[in-house]
């Protein structure tokens, strides 16, 4: 089975949001992937991405790390901040459930997570922050 992997780390700065994203897609793009596929996984990322600049850090600045495994034709992907972590993650999780209104946040992003992609894990907790695993299996290597 083919396998690959990539790791990239950088600061938790919203300029960083869109780097993320391409940084994701230009590694999957060997996998040869849909414009729709594509589009479903940058669009998790961003919402990962952001939630931890916003809700992780914050006003601080910390590390995000996104790790990519492909598997044969399914991607793996891990967002991890060390921020301040989700006290209850299946609230967090209902859809349009936000911790900040006052920032005309929608409570839509895990949702969005779990439509785009096959399959969503929250592992959250105060002392270690929040890691984000998907997955997803792509068409375009099957037969
Ligand atoms: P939207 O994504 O629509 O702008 P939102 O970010 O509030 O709004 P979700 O992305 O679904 O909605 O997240 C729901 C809630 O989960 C957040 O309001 C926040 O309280 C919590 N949360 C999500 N990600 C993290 C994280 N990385 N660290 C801490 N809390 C988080
Ligand atoms: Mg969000």
């Amino acid at each position: 089975m083919f396998e690959n992997t990539m790791k990239v780390e950088f600061l938790s700065k919203s300029q960083n949001e869109s780097f993320a994203r391409v940084a994701v897609a230009a590694f999957i793009s060997q996998l040869d992937p849909t414009i729709e596929e594509l589009a479903d996984v940058k669009t998790a990322v961003s919402e990962a991405v952001t939630n931890s600049i916003i809700h992780g850090y914050g006003d601080n600045i910390g590390f995000i790390t996104i790790e990519v495994k492909i598997l044969g034709n399914e991607i793996e992907i891990k967002i991890k901040d060390k921020g301040v972590g989700i006290k209850d993650i299946d609230k967090a999780m209902e859809p349009l459930f936000t911790s900040r209104p006052d920032l005309e946040r929608s409570g839509m992003g895990f949702t969005v997570m779990e439509t785009f992609m096959d399959k969503l894990e929250v592992l959250s907790d105060e002392e270690d922050g929040t890691t984000i695993l998907m997955k997803k299996k792509f068409k375009s290597l099957e037969g």
